[in-house]
């Protein structure tokens, strides 16, 4: 019997022993080479939908695996600008509405694109706005308050980016606080500048050898609705350009800036059209993100703008949006993510996290604030 009730618990230890679960090999983790950040400035849900519901039911966002949310309050503001909201992007800290790359104190915080342009990636911003406007001037500048214009423009010479679109020629060209030409000074320092005068960017023709600047107006760009048409051009452009700057990789920030004006201006219609110049630049994204494979791509908002809404009597044929508000809304925004480490965005999470995760996924070392 002994014998029996020794073999049997052997037997036993054995059955249990094969039923051990194999440890599963874990998966490597995934880093990306290169980051392509694309922000609709003023883009919710209800932005989203009316332009996908006027795109026939469909939108390249369908195409990312991974979708989380945002909160876009700013330090002191339930309403975020887009100052704040993009300084929290670019520098990964709360702050003040009106900030562009500096903390609550006032002082400069080191951006994602300062820090990927030290450690040897080349560094790209493309606007739809002026290239100073607050959303794209929080990833380069550091400036107490976004109207400074004149005062950010300066560092776009101050910074070695590698590729920047996007308006506001007069603050480089026709400055009221000097007489300095920051045009000049880019060509000086090696920056190959072309211009909306000379030719429009799809006529020109760019060497990787050199930096390259192109200022799409004096001023402000005009809407899809008055013609534009550069942003999806820049898109295919830009990241096969900026691949051929550094073996390293690089960050891009592509900005659909004027979602946002057609919503404060309550044009249902024309934030409609943004929206599908949007959606057409994301194609454009994905089609450069899809064959390289090593590319990271985020889309997502600083914040939504107008309370837009669908209501009753909606169509799919004739979208016909109402707003609550001519300025922005504290809601919740998406993030939308293709491509390695994608998944580390899913979730609902502060938009200061884009900037961490961002980081942490170029992995770059711990910086002291400049
Ligand atoms: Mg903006
Ligand atoms: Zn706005």
């Amino acid at each position: 019997m002994k014998n029996l009730a020794l073999l049997l618990s052997v037997f036993v230890l054995a059955f249990q022993s094969a039923r051990t679960p194999e440890p599963v090999p874990e998966q490597p983790e995934k880093f990306p080479k290169n980051i392509i950040l694309m922000i609709g400035d003023g883009m919710g849900l209800t932005q989203i939908s009316a332009g996908m519901y006027a795109n026939n039911d469909k939108t390249n966002l369908e195409r990312f695996p991974i979708t989380g949310l945002i909160k876009t309050h700013s330090s002191k503001s339930l309403i975020t600008d887009s100052a704040a909201s993009a300084t929290a992007f670019a520098c990964g800290c709360k702050t003040y509405n009106g900030a562009i790359g500096v903390n609550d104190q006032k002082e400069p915080c080191m951006t994602i694109l300062e820090q990927a342009e030290t450690f040897g990636l080349a560094t790209g911003l493309v606007a739809t706005s002026s290239i100073t406007h607050a959303t794209p001037a929080s990833f380069i500048a550091h400036v107490e308050e976004r109207k400074y214009m004149e005062k950010i423009a300066e560092y776009f010479v101050h910074t070695d980016f590698d590729l920047i679109i996007g308006g506001g020629m007069r603050y480089f060209t026709n400055r009221y606080t000097d007489q300095r030409n920051l045009y000049k000074e880019l060509q000086e320092k090696g920056v190959v500048v072309s211009d909306f005068s000379i030719e429009p960017l799809s006529q020109c023709t760019v060497s990787t050898q050199h930096p390259f600047a192109y200022f799409s107006a004096l001023d402000q760009p005009e809407s899809v609705a008055n013609g534009r048409n550069y942003l999806p051009q820049a898109a295919r452009f830009a990241p096969d350009f900026l691949r051929q700057r550094s073996e390293k990789g690089f960050f891009l920030m592509i900005e659909g800036s004027q979602i946002d004006w057609a919503c404060h201006e309550n044009e249902g219609d024309k934030a409609v059209q943004e929206m599908l110049d949007f959606n057409e630049t994301i194609g454009e994204v994905l089609r450069f993100a899809e064959a390289d494979g090593n590319t990271l791509v985020i889309v997502t908002a600083d914040h939504e703008t107008g309370g837009m809404a669908l209501l009753r009597g909606e169509n799919r044929e004739s979208i016909k949006v109402k707003f609550t508000t001519d300025y922005h809304t504290a809601t919740l925004v998406p993030v939308f993510a293709y491509g390695p480490g994608a998944e580390k965005f899913g979730g609902l999470y502060d938009n200061t996290d884009i900037y961490y995760k961002m980081r942490a996924l170029l992995r770059f070392p711990e910086v002291e604030s400049k």
